[in-house]
């Protein structure tokens, strides 16, 4: 049976339309490090300690923080992309070629908040190609991988998970968007130290390398 075209394409924002090596998230990580610095006067092996709690019973920092210390998360969330991305990153014409290759509208999903992907898609000079930001706050904070993230995102386009296709380099995230029916390539940046999996229908080094497999896609004629 033919597989459903390709109507919609979402990409993941952070360390997908930019390199891990652009050091972006590091930077990030470290502002959440001073924001529990700041709040909680703690020697930092067990502000780590707290860290690593919270990912396990939460998920995320922000859940246990909201959880458990009533922090806003809207506070919290302006306070850690406070980063200097036009310092880290800058116009990306590769990625600007592959988006006008890729024949259908595209969107942007991130666990991120509005303004850092504004920011981000600024710094590439890709924000024309976007024509909506899914983030955090569209998500009630239930980020992805939770499979209400990817089902809220599908009813809002009015699509069928088959249609679209999700590019993202958490694997997690691939996972559930496979799992969902949507159509699935990872980005596995070499750079990664981490043992990921391999989740995607397709699994790419670097996003600029997305043109070499749009042939295995169809897509729906604009
Ligand atoms: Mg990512």
């Amino acid at each position: 049976m033919p597989r459903s075209p390709i109507r919609y394409v979402l990409f993941d924002l952070d360390n997908t339309l930019y390199p891990r090596s652009s050091g972006v998230l590091q930077r990030i990580d470290q502002r959440i490090e001073e924001f529990l610095r700041q709040r909680f006067p703690l020697p930092d092996p067990e502000l780590r300690e707290m860290r690593r709690g919270y990912w396990r019973k939460y998920g995320t920092t922000l859940g246990g923080l909201v959880a458990e210390h009533h922090v806003a998360p809207e506070e919290y969330l302006r306070f850690i992309h406070d980063v200097p991305i036009e310092e880290l990153l800058q116009p990306d014409p590769a990625l600007e070629q592959l988006l006008n290759a890729i024949p259908a509208p595209k969107g942007v999903f991130t666990n991120s908040i509005r303004s850092h992907a504004e920011r981000v898609l600024r710094a590439l000079a890709v924000e024309r190609h976007f024509g909506a930001i899914y983030d955090l706050g569209f998500m009630g904070l239930e980020a992805k991988p939770h499979p209400n993230a990817f089902r809220g995102v599908l009813a809002d386009l009015g699509l069928p998970a088959e249609a679209c296709l999700f590019v993202d380099d958490t694997a997690n995230n691939v996972r559930a968007a496979r799992q969902l029916g949507l159509r699935t390539v990872q980005v596995l940046d070499a750079g990664d130290d981490s043992d990921a999996n391999l989740e995607g229908e397709f699994v790419i080094p670097a996003t600029h390398l997305l043109g070499e497999i749009l042939m295995y896609f169809q897509f729906v004629k604009a």
